[in-house]
């Protein structure tokens, strides 16, 4: 029987362990890079390779950019008594792609789930709570996704913020559908999820 030469077998195993790229789809990826040329290959490594080295996290707000404050917190304009509180940088996108929200951003960088092992340690809570208190944030927006754990967050961060005064806590209105993630969306569903906020009791 003939079989995958191992460089090309590596290179499969390899592309299937990224997200959303079953055994099928790194396979028909492996054979399309192979037949590239050497210079696109080496374009395509080296554009990793930067993206790797210069994307961070913003220092304040944990998003990713690609210098020590993002565009969002370095925006004076913005509205800094209101701050979104969102699993991911992939939903801040999301919420400024539809050009209606003006205040800041947290990440938290996932959701409370104790069955992959993510607890509020492995989040970034801390930080959050250290903007609380020294900024002048008036409102804190949970916009975390609907999902099982997405809600657990939602409700833990609103028990935590419950001792911090004068402290308005909202969660984005159920627009959103049950399970779903904030980045498929559409924007009039994420706008109106935004507006219909509801205080979290
Ligand atoms: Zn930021």
């Amino acid at each position: 029987m003939y079989s995958f030469p191992p460089a090309l077998a590596n290179l499969i195993e390899q592309l299937s362990s990224l997200p959303g790229i079953g055994p099928k789809s790194a396979q028909r990826l492996a054979f399309h890079l192979v037949a590239e040329s050497q210079e696109r290959i080496e374009q395509l490594v080296e554009t990793m390779v930067q993206a790797k080295e210069k994307l961070h996290t913003c220092r304040e707000c944990f998003a990713l950019c690609d210098g020590e404050r993002c565009d969002v917190c370095a925006d004076a304009e913005r509205d800094q008594g209101t701050l979104c509180v969102v699993q991911d940088t992939r939903d801040v996108f999301a919420l400024e792609r539809m050009n209606a929200y003006r205040g800041l951003y947290h990440v938290l960088g996932g959701a409370i789930s104790p069955l992959d092992g993510v607890g509020p340690d492995q989040l970034h809570l801390r930080p959050l709570l250290e903007r609380l208190k020294h900024a002048a944030i008036h409102e804190v927006i949970l916009a975390t996704s609907t999902t099982m754990e997405g809600e657990a967050t939602a409700h833990y961060l609103a028990k935590l913020m419950r001792g911090v005064e004068d402290l308005r806590v909202t969660r984005i209105a159920h627009g959103i559908p049950i399970g779903g993630d904030l980045e498929y969306a559409d924007d009039l569903t994420l706008a109106r999820a935004l507006e219909y906020r509801h205080e979290m009791a």
